[in-house]
């Protein structure tokens, strides 16, 4: 049994209340672990280790920042297969993407703010005439909130603490308690580099109780969450109020737009990972696919015997999608396909459990394709985050433009297109933070990441990171002294 613990003020502990909550293998359905249960007691003592070493903290050199950062990056690195093992185990998705896509992109956080923070610069403005040199102080907000979901575990929540420790804050985090498991390894790998006791603190448990009291506490300056939509509204209306800074990065309900000029083969094979990589639980996966009419009914064709080809099996094994993280999550897209064929919905492929042989009691579905009659049905609405895709055709430009944008959420979009008129036209119409032209997933750490609607508000990545993670303060110096 992995018994996980707290990270305190560079110390490992249980719950202050020594309640624990199972932890639940995914692929077998069996619990495996247990972890803390943590509440405000437990997030006020973390609280205070933050507080304390704020100071020293936030005096160290950018070169010593920079230089535990890249030792953090190098360690992940060393210990990349058993932190792969891990995430497989503890999220369900396949062990080769965890070793191929979140463990090394969990370096590359560490390693590019590492880089980053040493090449932050700030504005100075001289006021001509009235002998006035303005210039920005960008000072560390002091004791930060970090909680993130489980779908990319260790991915996301270094997204936020890299950015976070590097501009000379100090953290309380919380992982989801679904997937602990790689933020407990990770705080012996920080406590291996040399990072300050207290700079990072991690703390087990739900969003109800652990998460809650991160983001009511009247000390914890600014909140960067990774989640639900539902879960970002309630948090902007707790932490707003206290005056916060706040990241939000939520839902997203994405469309893939197909035209028939564009480069089909590698369009088929990107749409396929789009749809169902990490069993479709992306926030930037393509979940609603649009295709010009003269090829749908030939993509139709071909994806959807694509698709029934994919493999569904244990993570360890060599399979295109392992299980779904959780029994609820399971049951909770079974009920969307029900929904979708309610409303006349086709069911191309999949829509159904699928049982893996030795593991009967994990959590499989095979990836599933259902064509519907249109964009405004619930499917095509509301975000579903699983191993389903709606399809449907389209005739033009603007129609295709208004499927694409008549949705709540504005996360992200992929064209695919040879046409750079048009390219570019609907890079500027389609309502999204992000767009993809003949790509997808495509990231440069150093670009805006983010979404508008209901799917955020502010970015994360490069710059705006930093930025967000410090407070700019003006100062005014009149250099004319007699
Ligand atoms: P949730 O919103 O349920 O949870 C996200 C995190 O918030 C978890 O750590 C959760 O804890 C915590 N939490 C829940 N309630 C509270 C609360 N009251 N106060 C503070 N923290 C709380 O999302 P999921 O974990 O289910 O993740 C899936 C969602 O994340 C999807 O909607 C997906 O689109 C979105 N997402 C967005 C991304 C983006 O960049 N825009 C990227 C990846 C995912 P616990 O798990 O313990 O309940």
């Amino acid at each position: 049994m992995l018994r996980i613990q707290n990270f305190i003020g560079g110390t490992f502990s249980d719950a202050a209340s020594q309640r624990c909550l199972d932890n639940i293998d995914p692929s077998s359905g069996e619990v495996y672990g247990a972890i803390p249960d943590s509440d405000q007691t437990d997030v006020g003592l973390a609280y205070k280790a933050a507080a304390e070493a704020f100071d020293s903290w936030r005096q160290t050199t950018l070169d010593q920042r920079s230089k535990i950062l890249l030792t953090i990056a190098d360690l992940i690195d060393e210990q990349a297969q058993e932190l792969a093992r891990a995430e497989s185990k503890d999220n369900g998705k396949p062990l080769k993407l965890a070793l191929s896509v979140d463990i090394p992109r969990a370096a590359a956080n560490f390693r590019f703010f590492g880089h980053a923070i040493t090449q932050f610069a700030s504005e100075s403005h001289e006021s001509t005439g009235q002998n006035t040199l303005n210039f920005t102080l960008r000072q560390p907000l002091g004791v930060v909130g970090c909680i993130s979901p489980w779908n990319l575990p260790l991915y996301l929540f270094t997204w936020k603490i890299a950015p976070a420790i590097a501009a000379g804050n100090t953290v309380v985090a919380k992982p989801s308690e679904v997937t602990p498991a790689t933020a407990y390894l990770l705080a012996e790998i920080v406590q291996k580099a040399g990072l300050p006791p207290g700079v990072l603190n991690i703390v087990h448990g739900t969003g109800n109780s652990a998460g809650q009291a991160i983001i009511e506490h009247p000390g914890i300056k600014a909140i960067s969450f990774t989640g639900g939509t539902k879960t970002g509204a309630h948090i902007a209306r707790t932490a707003a109020p206290m005056f916060k800074k706040l990241s939000l990065e939520l839902g997203g309900k994405n469309p893939n737009v197909i035209f028939a000029d564009c480069d089909y083969q590698k369009m088929l094979d990107v749409t396929i990972r789009s749809s169902f990589a990490n069993q479709g639980q992306i926030c930037l996966c393509g979940s609603r696919i649009f295709v010009e009419r003269s090829i749908f009914e030939k993509f139709k064709n071909d994806f959807v015997s694509r698709v029934a080809q994919l493999t569904v099996g244990h993570p360890a094994q060599d399979v295109y999608l392992g299980a779904i993280v959780s029994e609820d999550h399971r049951d909770k897209i079974l009920h969307y396909i029900a929904v979708a064929q309610e409303e006349g919905g086709r069911v191309l492929t999949g829509g159904h459990k699928v049982v893996v042989q030795g593991h009967e009691k994990g959590f499989y579905l095979a990836p599933t394709v259902i064509e519907v009659k249109r964009a405004d049905c619930r499917v095509n609405q509301e975000e579903i985050f699983g191993p389903v895709v709606t399809l449907m055709p389209f005739d033009g430009e603007q129609e295709v433009l208004n499927y694409a944008n008549d949705v709540p959420y504005g996360l992200s979009a992929s064209v695919w297109t040879s046409d750079l008129d048009r390219s570019m036209r609907m890079s500027q119409s389609i309502q999204a933070g992000i767009v993809w032209i003949n790509t997808w997933m495509n990231r440069d750490l150093r670009t805006p990441f983010g979404g508008i609607k209901a799917s955020g508000v502010g970015r994360e990545g490069g710059f705006e990171a930093l930025r967000f993670f410090t407070e700019a303060k003006n100062v005014c110096i009149n250099y004319k002294t007699t």
